[in-house]
C-alpha cells in the first residue's frame, strides 16, 4: 500500500488517474490486516485496488466525473466492494471516468483529463480510463472498471493491460451507479491475465441485492489457466477486420492467430451478420435506459441543487441543467427521443428487435466455436482533443465492443503489440459464463 502511495505521488501529477485518494484510511487498513494470521490470507489479501469512481463507497466520495455528484459520499459499500474487502485488498482511492461512463476517452470528465502513461499526448481510452491508466502507469495492481459497451475492453486496449467484461449477471450491480442496467458490467482492470482471473473470481456470484445476478455456481477461474490450449477452435469474423479497421490493427491480430496456431488451436473465418447494425441499436438502447436511470438526479435526492430558484420545476430543470455535462444531456435527449410516444416503435422497439438479431449471431457462432477473436478496437489510440467535438466517429469506433453488451456475452481484451509506441488490444469473446475459457487462451497468448 505504501509502495503504491509513493507511485501514486511519483506519476499521478502527469497521468491523472485519481479523483480520490484515501491515503490515511488505507494505511491505517494495511497496518491492521497485517495483524491477521497468515494462515486466513487468500491470493489477493493486502493488495491495493483502484475503483472506478461510479462504484460507490461508504464514506469516500462517489462522484461518477460529474458536477452533479462532486460531494455525494455514500451510505453504503457496493457489492463489489464488501467482496474486495472480504478477500483483505485495500482499496486507495476512487478513479476518473466520462462522466456517468459515457464516452471513449475520459475526456467527458467534468473535473480532469486523464494521460496515457504510454504517451501523455494520448488518451487512456474510456470510460474506464482512469481505472485502465492507473494499471498501466504502476500505481495499482488491480482495479475495477465498469462496461456498458467496451468501457472496460478500450481502455485496457489503449492501456496496454487486462480488461475482461463478464457474463451479463456473473457481478452483482448492487452500488454500480447505472448507466444502462441491461449493458452495465463491472469488470477486473490488471497488469497478467492470472491477476484478472483471481479478481474475477472474488468479485463474482449471485447477491440478493441484485435480482439479476446469476446463481450459476463461481469456477475457480486460476484452474483454467493450464497453458493448454491445443484443439480449441477460434472463430474469426470477417467484420472484425472489414471497414473501418485500420492496417496496423489487423496486423496485430493476424500476428496473434499466428501464435495461437502455434499453441494448437485452429481458426476458421466466419460471419456476424447484424454486426454493422449494433453502435446504432447500442445507442438506443443505451440512450433510452439512460434517460430513464438518470431522471433520479433531480435536484432533490442527490447531489446538486441549483440555488435560488422560485418554483420547484425550476429546481429540477437548473439543478439538471448545470449540474450535468453536454455529453450526458445529448444522451438523456436521445433516450427520451428514442422512448417518445412518437418514436418508441421505429427506435426503441426496433432496436431490442436487432439486438435479438445480434445475439442470435453469437450464438450462431458459438454451435461450432469454442471462442471469438478479434479486435478491441479499430484503432490505435487518439491524441488529446482530436476526437472529443467528432461523436460520430467515436460511437462508429464502438462497433468492435458494444455486440458483447447486447448480446450478454463475456470477453476480454488482452495486449497485442504497439503502433508507433501505443499499445493494441486483442479482443477474446466466450460463451455465456464461459470466462474460465477466455482466461485460458488470454493466458496461453499473453
Ligand atoms: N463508449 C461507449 C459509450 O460512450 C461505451 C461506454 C461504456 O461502456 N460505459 O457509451
Amino acid at each position: 500500500t505504501e509502495a503504491s502511495f509513493t507511485r501514486i505521488t511519483e506519476v499521478d501529477g502527469d497521468v491523472q488517474a485519481f479523483l480520490t485518494t484515501t491515503r490515511d484510511e488505507a494505511l491505517a487498513r494495511a497496518e491492521q490486516l497485517d495483524k491477521e494470521p497468515i494462515e486466513g490470507r487468500g491470493p489477493l489479501f493486502g493488495l491495493p485496488i483502484g475503483l472506478k469512481d461510479n462504484i460507490v463507497t461508504k464514506g469516500i466520495k462517489t462522484t461518477c466525473a460529474s458536477k452533479m455528484l462532486e460531494d455525494f459520499v455514500p451510505i453504503y459499500d457496493a457489492t463489489v466492494v464488501e467482496k474486495i474487502n472480504e478477500a483483505g485488498m485495500v482499496t486507495v482511492g476512487k478513479l476518473n471516468m466520462d462522466e456517468f461512463a459515457m464516452g471513449s476517452t475520459t475526456e467527458h470528465s467534468a473535473f480532469q483529463t486523464t494521460h496515457n502513461p504510454w504517451n501523455l499526448d494520448y488518451v487512456p481510452g474510456g470510460s474506464s480510463g482512469g481505472s485502465a491508466a492507473a494499471v498501466a502507469a504502476g500505481e495499482v495492481l488491480f482495479s475495477l472498471g465498469s462496461d456498458t459497451g467496451g468501457s472496460v475492453r478500450q481502455p485496457a486496449a489503449f492501456c496496454g493491460v487486462v480488461g475482461m467484461k463478464p457474463t451479463a449477471g456473473r457481478i452483482s450491480r448492487s452500488g454500480l451507479v447505472a448507466f444502462a442496467s441491461s449493458l452495465d458490467q463491472i469488470g477486473p482492470i490488471t497488469k497478467t491475465v492470472e491477476d484478472n482471473a483471481l479478481l474475477l473470481g472474488a468479485i463474482a456470484g449471485i447477491d440478493h441485492r441484485d435480482s439479476s445476478s446469476s446463481p450459476q455456481a463461481v469456477p475457480d477461474y486460476r484452474a483454467a489457466l493450464t497453458g493448454d490450449i491445443k484443439g480449441m477452435k477460434i472463430a474469426v469474423p470477417k467484420e472484425y477486420l472489414g471497414e473501418g479497421v485500420s492496417a496496423e490493427v489487423k496486423k496485430s491480430v493476424t500476428d496473434a492467430l499466428k501464435v495461437l496456431e502455434s499453441l494448437g488451436a485452429s481458426w476458421e473465418e466466419v460471419s456476424l451478420p447484424h454486426l454493422k447494425y449494433s453502435s446504432p441499436t447500442y445507442y438506443v438502447i443505451s440512450s433510452s435506459e439512460a434517460s430513464s436511470n438518470l431522471s433520479r438526479f433531480d435536484g432533490i435526492r442527490y447531489g446538486y441543487r441549483a440555488e435560488n430558484v422560485q418554483n420547484l420545476n425550476e429546481l429540477y430543470l437548473r439543478s439538471r441543467q448545470e449540474g450535468f455535462g453536454d455529453e450526458v444531456k445529448k444522451r438523456i435527449l436521445y433516450g427520451t427521443y428514442a422512448l417518445s410516444a412518437d418514436h418508441h416503435k421505429d427506435l426503441y422497439v426496433k432496436a431490442m428487435k436487432v439486438r435479438a438479431l445480434i445475439a442470435q449471431d453469437f450464438a450462431n457462432v458459438f454451435e461450432k466455436y469454442d471462442v471469438i477473436v478479434g479486435p478491441t478496437t479499430a484503432t490505435a489510440p487518439y491524441k488529446i482533443g482530436q476526437v472529443i467535438e467528432d461523436s460520430l466517429t467515436l460511437y462508429a469506433n464502438d462497433m468492435l465492443t458494444v455486440p458483447v453488451n447486447l448480446a450478454g456475452v463475456p470477453a476480454i481484451s488482452v495486449p497485442c503489440g504497439f503502433s508507433e509506441g501505443l499499445p493494441l488490444g486483442l479482443q477474446m469473446i466466450g460463451k455465456h459464463f464461459d470466462e474460465a475459457t477466455l482466461y485460458r487462451i488470454a493466458h496461453a497468448y499473453e
